[in-house]
């Protein structure tokens, strides 16, 4: 048999066990037929093989995203207000800049809607409604904050949701109200509250998400990304699914997409499953399915809404956050899912929604023993040492963020004083302990809440500190940070160091294997992709550098030099 493409002279890292490295990859159509050394690889060309010397570069299975909401974050980047990446000393003067420009740019636009602020710039009322009413008072402006888990809006917005200060607290969420009057201050904590401004913004047409996702996918190619989850899949959102399935249809994604139903605890969770099981069957082409659902246990830290065994430190009630789900109703959810053959997932923040969730997923076991469910976590920022070996037990896997997994601006100004101490600087985000219990370990951005660029949580997940180029970009400017990469160095409150535990690091081989096959395992796509055998789906990146070569510091500037997809070259940094 004869290649139509073959890579060789490369530093192949296969992710096979039973072949650690090669030279040369032969590939027909879009699978792989061979891999080995370049003498070998001879055998399978012929005058139609179009072969690249790659000059020692190293060859990785493509990357897979196992948790990030595309389409949201898509349409936010190319059609919204977008706040991301703005850091100086003034941030909210930034913002309101911002947001100033794009009312006056968009005249006809019926609402202001956008993303991306950070929970940080702000106290803990958090963004004031007068800010915008200043800039605009007769059309709503609804802002989405970085981590999605809470929303800015103004006056026109709250009066057109009827919320005032009479206005009850709904139960999975707050409306802030400013101190001194009583008053909504503008802020709106977790989907309770979010949607009661949410529900009346008007959906963007299909067309428009389906232009974002090929915008994104571009994107995400040139970063080495093939695969990934759309972990937020709304029941009725039509236009979305849709933009994907057509998308997919047409032949025209460069990126496969498995994703999840989300069950919301406002409505009945047993008529939502029912409604998401008829769903699953609609869609099924290999770019696109959608066979697991999700949950969200907590919320966040930042919000004041993840949920903890021990109370917020900063706070004189014991407030723990917020738990969404009742035991039983829970319980029950998960017994109709599993006995349908799907997955779960669900997002968990805090150690009380690690253990309450993993209670209920313990009880399947015993309704349904051998059942190879794949069932996930996202995120976990805090689990006791007893809950991870249980999830290892159950055989789950838990989509981390190595992305989060610094001590930066925010773990000074949020984490700690939430947290407190012990919690902040000994418990937060155990990653290198997932492994050692047996959980399958995997790699998520989260987009919107972070850019995906997965040689970065690489280093992230290694080091636990933002690198010297984005402390360069992000900090570099402002005298009063300083980024301390010694690890035993005491550090001053304001200092961007390294996030102990350190044994919570990862090396690099279990960097690689979550990047790319633990993906492909917890989206059952473990027999076509995630590493570089024979008979696996061609979905390759090539790097400028081997990483086990190059010194650690260089690990997150690595360029990625090409990505194939099924076979197809889908970018290449020379054209
Ligand atoms: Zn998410």
């Amino acid at each position: 048999m004869k290649a139509n493409l073959v890579l060789k002279n490369a530093s192949v890292y296969t992710v096979n066990s039973n072949q650690s490295w090669a030279e040369a990859i032969a590939i027909t159509d879009d699978k792989i037929i061979f891999v080995g050394t370049d003498a070998e690889v001879g055998a399978y060309i012929d005058s139609n093989t179009a072969v690249m010397d790659l000059n020692g570069k190293m060859v990785l299975p493509a990357f897979v995203d196992s948790h990030m909401h595309p389409a949201l974050s898509a349409h936010l980047y190319q059609y919204q207000l977008s706040l991301f990446n703005m850091t100086g000393k003034d941030q909210i003067q930034a913002y309101l800049n911002a947001i100033h420009k794009f009312v006056e740019t968009h005249p006809n636009a019926q609402w202001i809607i956008g993303g991306g602020y950070l929970r940080s710039a702000f106290d803990e009322i958090g963004p004031r409604k007068e800010w915008l009413d200043e800039i605009i008072s007769d059309r709503p402006i609804a802002i989405t904050s970085k981590d999605g888990h809470s929303m800015w809006v103004n006056s026109k917005a709250l009066e057109l949701a009827q919320i005032t200060k009479n206005t009850p607290q709904p139960n999975e969420g707050v409306i802030k109200k400013d101190p001194k009057t009583g008053e909504p201050s503008g802020l709106l904590q977790e989907p309770g509250a979010m949607n009661l401004v949410g529900h009346l913004i008007p959906p963007p047409p299909k067309e428009e998400i389906k232009k974002s996702l090929l915008w994104l996918q571009e994107w995400l190619n040139t970063k080495g990304i093939t695969t990934t989850h759309e972990a937020m899949l709304g029941i009725e959102d039509r236009h979305i699914y849709e933009a994907y399935d057509e998308l997919a249809q047409a032949g025209k994604l460069t990126l496969r997409y498995r994703a999840s139903w989300t069950i919301s605890p406002e409505g009945d969770a047993r008529t939502q499953i029912e409604q998401g099981k008829a769903l699953v069957k609609q869609f099924t082409h290999p770019h696109f399915k959608a066979h697991s659902f999700k949950f969200f246990a907590d919320h966040v830290i930042e919000e004041e809404t993840g949920y903890l065994l021990e109370p917020y430190a900063h706070r004189d009630d014991d407030w723990r956050g917020i738990k969404v789900w009742d035991d039983r109703i829970l319980q029950k959810a998960f017994a109709q899912i599993d006995a349908a053959g799907y997955q779960i997932h669900v997002h968990v923040i805090g150690d009380a929604a690690a253990k309450y969730t993993v209670d209920a997923l313990e009880k399947l076991v015993d309704l349904n023993r051998n059942r190879d469910a794949r069932h996930s976590f996202a995120h976990l920022q805090l689990a006791r040492p007893e809950d991870i070996q249980r999830m290892g037990k159950l055989g789950l896997s838990v989509h981390a963020s190595p992305y989060w997994m610094n001590l930066d601006d925010y773990f000074w100004k949020l984490n700690l004083p939430y947290l407190g101490h012990e919690r902040a600087f000994n418990q937060q985000y155990p990653f290198n302990s997932l492994f050692n219990a047996g959980v399958n370990v995997t790699v998520a951005s989260d987009f919107w809440v972070t850019e995906p660029d997965p040689v970065k949580a690489i280093y992230n997940g290694m080091t636990r500190q933002i690198s010297q180029k984005e402390f360069d970009s992000d900090y570099g400017s402002e005298s009063n940070y300083r980024r301390v990469s010694d690890p035993n160095a005491k550090l001053e409150n304001g200092d961007l160091g390294v996030l102990p535990p350190l044994d919570e690091r990862a090396n690099l081989e279990k960097m690689i294997l979550a990047s790319t096959l633990n993906g492909a395992y917890a989206n059952f796509l473990d027999e076509a992709i995630g590493s570089i055998e024979v008979g696996k789906l061609a979905d390759l990146v090539v790097l400028e550098d081997n990483l086990f070569d190059i010194d650690i510091e260089q690990i997150p500037e690595t360029q990625v030099v090409m990505t194939l997809f099924e076979g197809k070259l889908v970018y290449s940094a020379k054209e």
